[in-house]
């Protein structure tokens, strides 16, 4: 264990690290441009991200189709070291970053920032976090930045966290198979309450679907919805956010129900 933290220390004394930046908002998004100028104060910075926005694809990745990169001109963000745009899903983006595109393993990959919370039950349908999930799959530390506006808002402080945030991962490391997921409120800098640890809300959406009909009146549905926060206890993101402090959940890509295995050993799975 020792060994390997110190190799991984000399290791980062000898190059810059490489820091892989991703999204699901397109890669001409506002805040993808700001994550990236803040990294590049941290290593080498590679901006690898969908040609088109990919919100709430979740983990959705290309299997029947090919997946095309163009390179992109990101020359007006300092310190950018290269760029594509994919015509793919966020998860492929990491994918292809990794397997083909860069020519050496990125120590980070961060994604975002992205424009909406990715709080509570949508972390579920977040492109954003499901690159990020996609590289704590491929053993690569990772977190996702998202701001909690849609319309404009305070791109510059969300950035300033996410350097704080990726510089203290990058100096202690993830635990394998982990990855932090970052809600930040809109709110300046000096606004900001401080950062808190949290956990994912207990919540989702009531669904509602707009039923309409095309021009060749064949109906189709338009998703809409809202909402609702479940979780009556304390310490979730949901409650950072309100209170005006950045939201860190750590995440994991395992989804077995650990502490209910037990529990369902018990059961009698054989007919009587
Ligand atoms: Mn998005």
């Amino acid at each position: 264990m020792s060994n390997a933290i110190e190799d991984r220390q000399n290791d980062r004394s000898e190059e810059q690290p490489l820091i892989l930046v991703c999204n699901d908002d397109g890669i001409d998004s506002e805040g993808i441009a700001a994550l990236a100028g803040a990294m590049s104060a941290l290593g080498e910075v590679h901006v690898i991200a969908p040609m088109d926005e990919q919100s709430a694809v979740g983990h959705a990745i290309t299997v029947r189709d090919p997946v095309r990169a163009r390179e992109w001109d990101f020359a007006e963000e300092a310190g950018v070291a290269g760029a594509y745009a994919v015509s793919g899903t966020p998860a492929d983006c990491v994918k292809l970053a990794v397997h083909q595109l860069l020519s050496r393993r990125p120590q980070l990959v961060v994604s975002g920032i992205n424009r909406g919370p990715n709080t509570a039950v949508n972390v579920i349908y977040s492109g954003t976090v499901s690159a990020a999930t996609e590289a704590s799959i491929l053993g690569v530390d990772a977190a996702a930045f998202s701001l909690c506006e849609w319309d404009g808002g305070h791109y510059d402080a969300a950035a300033e966290v996410a350097q704080r945030v990726a510089r203290r991962i990058l100096a202690k490391g993830l635990p394998p198979g982990l990855l932090l997921n970052v809600n930040i409120p809109n709110r300046a800098l000096g606004e900001l309450e401080g950062l808190l640890v949290t956990r994912q809300a207990r919540s989702r959406w009531e669904e509602s679907f707009a039923r309409r009909v095309d021009p060749f009146d064949r109906p189709y549905y338009w998703l809409a919805g809202e909402f609702i926060d479940l979780d009556e206890g304390d310490g979730t993101d949901l409650d950072a956010i309100d209170d005006g402090y950045v939201s860190i959940t750590p995440l994991q890509h395992d989804l077995t129900a650990h502490e209910h295995l037990a529990a369902f050993k018990e059961w009698t799975w054989e007919e009587d």
